[in-house]
């Protein structure tokens, strides 16, 4: 209790001894009044650092009546972090050279606390988020964000790796795609700490995970019985995320600033480079999905210069500067005459959809040159219904952004 006395108080001028009673007989009253306050509101009622980093961001925002927007706006994935110094997440440490199971949980009391994985390396680098399941029943992802887990050494690490398997576990535990209350997370980003569950869900998950990352990777697949193609949607306009969607090597990239409430656009309206990776079919384990994104990841970490890896060659990926859907016209069975990634025509035999009872058979027809970005699974449809998502390359007189040297996007031979 020594050092909290103010006994050694300067004083600045010289005192009368008088004076210099009566300023210690001060001193004296000042302690004893700061030993009472020590007893009557112990340490636990102090707000510990974490708790101080995450209200004194909220009370800034309130305070400011303003969006997050402009937070970490520079914010490069290289280098911003320094795991040689304690690394602090939900509010513990994380030793560089370790990795930590974490929880998190929107809310105390009867919530399930969803775990989260930080691998922190001994030397300095980015941290580099990874994201699965946000919808619930998106299952690719949460194998993947394992198996990137699993295969680091934090010994050989550079930066902090966070994986969250199952970002959306009311979801998860029910096979669905939605939060207990039916709303979709992926329209509530960044969220708000007043608002409907959903929100306030996205809203703490945002400010205690997605605020300590450099970059991020959300990862989803196709919905409502589709399938995708393995592709990253990305502002692939933005260098920073330009750069991350080079990282993965070649893959296919649909530009797209994303959804409003995503979280892919939150984050990088808050200054985190984010990607989404999507990839194959919702309610499935896909064993070579999930080998593309794990081996995607991996080569965007190499080339984050965070694993030792030979970095992949500067490839350019097939560019899509936008998407189409295609809807089916007609009641009936789907059967599909085309498969994930291919080329195709206007008016290209996508496929066909049969009256069950009169045996009539429709086709279905593309609107657009391009290629099959996404399709439904051979299924009942009912007209109306999204079957086919045609991305269309980049016109010749449109730079494909991806291209090493800003050269004009080659089209693809048909
Ligand atoms: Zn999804």
């Amino acid at each position: 209790m020594k050092e909290s006395m103010p006994m050694n108080i300067a004083l600045p001028v010289r005192l009368s001894p008088n004076r210099r009673h009566h300023a210690r007989a001060t001193a004296c009253r000042l302690a004893l009044v700061m030993l009472s306050l020590t007893v009557l509101y112990p340490r636990t009622a102090v707000p510990q650092p974490s708790d101080l980093t995450i209200k004194s961001k909220e009370a800034a925002f309130r305070a400011e009546g303003k969006s997050i927007k402009n937070e970490r706006r520079h914010t490069e994935p290289s280098g911003a972090t320094n795991p040689r110094k304690p690394f602090q997440l939900l509010g513990q440490n994380v030793k560089s050279g370790s990795i930590e199971r974490l929880s998190w949980a929107p809310f105390s009391g009867i919530t399930e606390a969803t775990p989260v994985i930080v691998v922190g390396g001994v030397r300095p680098g980015p941290t580099l988020c990874l994201t699965a399941a946000v919808h619930g029943d998106e299952l690719n992802g949460i194998q993947i964000v394992q198996r990137i887990i699993r295969s680091l050494e934090p010994d050989k690490l550079s930066g902090n790796v966070i994986g969250v398997p199952i970002v959306n576990l009311q979801g998860f535990r029910r096979k669905s795609r939605y939060l207990s209350d039916r709303q979709d997370l992926n329209r509530y980003f960044p969220g708000h700490p007043q608002g409907n569950a959903a929100a306030r869900i996205a809203y703490l998950f945002f400010h205690g995970i997605v605020m300590q990352c450099d970059a991020l990777v959300d990862i989803h697949t196709a919905s409502f019985q589709r399938t995708n193609l393995t592709q990253l949607r990305a502002n692939a306009l933005k260098p920073a995320v330009k750069r991350l969607t080079q990282g993965f090597g070649p893959i296919a990239v649909l530009h797209s600033k994303g959804i409003r409430g995503t979280l892919r656009r939150a984050a990088e309206a808050a200054g985190v480079p984010a990607v989404t990776l999507e990839l194959g079919e919702s309610h499935r384990i896909q064993p070579g999905k999930v080998e593309q994104g794990y081996r995607g990841i991996q080569s965007l970490m190499a080339a984050l210069k965070m694993v030792d890896e030979k970095k992949p060659a500067a490839e350019a990926s097939l560019f899509f500067h936008r998407s189409k859907w295609v809807r089916a016209n007609d009641d009936g069975l789907f059967l599909s005459r085309v498969s994930l990634g291919e080329a195709v025509r206007a008016g290209h035999l996508l496929g066909i959809v049969t009256d069950p009872i009169s045996e009539e058979r429709n086709e279905i027809l593309s609107s657009h040159d391009g290629h099959v970005l996404g399709m439904a699974i051979n299924q009942v449809v009912m007209p109306g219904y999204r079957v086919f998502r045609i991305g269309m390359q980049t016109h010749k007189s449109v730079k494909n952004p991806l291209a090493a040297g800003g050269r004009k996007e080659r089209q693809r031979p048909r």
